[in-house]
């Protein structure tokens, strides 16, 4: 088994008091992918110190040189698609298709920030004085700590690098201690790349054990986060103690709703998929299904038929389609939430159950399940459950349909499946979501801004040309 370090000024150190943890394969439990450090405080500081000293050189190296290494790693990302798909399936347990389209798509949202390097920012102002020339530039913030989510382990860690590089800021990354290899291997390409030491820091270990040291360290400017609503509020306030910006990206409970719509195999299609990729540990999967009483049972149907082609397996064989979660956590929170609901009287009409009867040798799996006829107040319909399970509401009319849409904490992803015109602008309207999808699931794209509102989010949002406003501040200049 491998053992893994840190990777602090261009070097790969082990942890400073040399412990390390073991990873398991989640769908071989017994089987260890490998060490990786358990980091201290004591390996942040080193990693913040390095990211620090590189800061100058990285800042005022011209954006197009700095865009062509960018351009030069997501070549490297795209050659080495199978390898780092590989590991994605092993460590996190998604299906290889998924895994190879992940890493597709951070090679296609690195390239993306990679030419954000060369592209023109600043305004100049006509001026109230003669011979005063008023202009603004943006500056790189600084020193940016990464702290990631274990579900997207390669795309969720090249959407905050690539733009904190491309902007001229230094990163230190956190990886989930669920996925850090995929972590470690992206290093390996930004070293290939050929960055200069110190502008990329990897440091590896429990979130609960270091995260307060990066985010409270007075030299990172900014904390670009995404993971739980619960963590998320956590270090925005302890980053606003000293008026660090941050940018969350949080949890969500995405409604699909489906309102006379003519093509109902259609919306099960793209319900399903959308909400049961990654197993349903997506920030974005569909999680709750609201649909008028006259479609409903219709819906129903389909959406079961669907349910039922999903293959569960090991993500690593070419046929499956769902892998198993990520961890036991995962596995007996999915499970907690089946049984709560089965508690309130409900019965699952599709899965519901675990497909192994000891998931901590079998592997985590349990079966894409679907409630109907939940109570929208039910914690199946408030909460992120992070698994495979779907519920649905059915609804008298479009009122009670967008009142139920928007009454959670939650504000990240909607879709609508409706043929109406005017129940199309009233939902792109009245929807309170960072993004809207019309006739087709949750799927974003990789120039286009994502992100969320209420519990979901706030700062800037990541992907696209929103990224400049959290990884660059700007700065006015009166000329005379
Ligand atoms: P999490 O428990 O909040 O962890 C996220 C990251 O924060 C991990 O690297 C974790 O480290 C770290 N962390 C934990 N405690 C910390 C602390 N006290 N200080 C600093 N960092 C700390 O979330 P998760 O379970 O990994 O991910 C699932 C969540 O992410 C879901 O809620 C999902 O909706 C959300 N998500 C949102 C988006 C979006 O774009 N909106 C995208 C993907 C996922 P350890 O792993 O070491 O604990």
């Amino acid at each position: 088994m491998e053992r893994h370090a840190n990777f602090i000024g261009g070097a790969w150190l082990p942890p400073q008091d040399g412990r390390y943890y073991q990873r398991e394969n989640p769908a071989h439990p017994e089987q260890m992918i490998g060490e990786f450090p358990a980091s201290t405080v004591a390996d942040v500081d080193a990693a913040v110190a390095s990211a620090k000293s590189a800061l100058a050189g990285w800042s005022s190296t011209p954006g197009p040189k700095r865009g062509a290494l960018l351009f030069r790693f997501a070549e490297l990302l795209e050659q080495s698609k199978e390898k780092l798909a590989r590991i994605i399936t092993l460590e996190q347990g998604k299906a290889l298709c998924e895994s190879q389209g992940e890493v597709g798509r951070a090679a296609v949202e690195a390239r993306y920030m990679a030419g954000e390097a060369s592209r023109p920012f600043g305004h100049s102002y006509p001026s109230e004085r003669p011979g005063v020339v008023c202009y603004t530039v943006t500056e790189p913030i600084g020193v940016v700590a990464a702290i990631c989510p274990w579900n997207f382990p390669v795309v969720t860690p090249v959407r905050k690098m690539a733009p904190a590089l491309a902007f001229g800021n230094t990163v230190v990354l956190k990886p989930a201690s669920l996925t850090p290899w995929s972590s470690i291997f992206l290093m390996r390409l930004i070293e290939e790349a050929g960055f200069p030491m110190g502008v990329a820091n990897l440091v590896v270990g429990p979130g609960a054990a270091i995260g307060d040291a990066l985010v409270s360290d007075r030299r990172v400017a900014g904390i670009s986060f995404t993971g739980s609503t619960l963590i998320g509020t956590r270090l925005c306030s302890m980053a606003a103690t000293r008026l660090a910006p941050t940018q969350l990206e949080l949890g969500g409970k995405n409604p699909a709703v489906v309102i006379d719509y003519d093509d109902l195999q259609g919306a099960a299609q793209e319900i399903v998929s959308a909400a049961f990729q990654c197993t349903g540990q997506r920030c974005t999967a569909l999680s709750r299904v609201i649909v008028l009483d006259s479609q409903a049972s219709d819906l129903v149907e389909k959406i079961v038929s669907e349910v039922k082609r999903i293959k569960v397996g090991d993500g690593i064989s070419a046929e499956t389609t769902m892998g198993p979660l990520v961890s036991m956590g995962q596995f007996q929170t999915t499970a907690g939430y089946v049984k709560q609901a089965e508690l309130e009287g409900l019965s699952a009409i599709t899965g519901g159950k675990p497909l192994v009867s000891e998931p901590a040798t079998e592997g985590y799996y349990y079966g894409a399940t679907v409630f109907d006829g939940v109570s929208p107040s039910s914690p199946l319909a408030q909460e992120e459950i992070f698994g495979p399970v779907l519920p649905v509401i059915r609804v008298r009319d479009v009122d009670e349909a967008i009142s139920i849409a928007n009454a959670t904490n939650y504000g990240l992803a909607a879709a609508l499946f409706s043929s109406r015109r005017d129940v199309i602008a009233r939902f792109a309207a009245t929807i309170e979501a960072g993004m809207i999808h019309i006739n087709h699931g949750t799927a974003s794209q990789a120039h286009v801004p994502f992100g969320g509102r209420k519990d979901s989010g706030q700062g800037a949002f990541s992907i696209g040309p929103t990224a400049r406003e959290f990884f660059t501040q700007v700065k006015t200049i009166y000329a005379k």
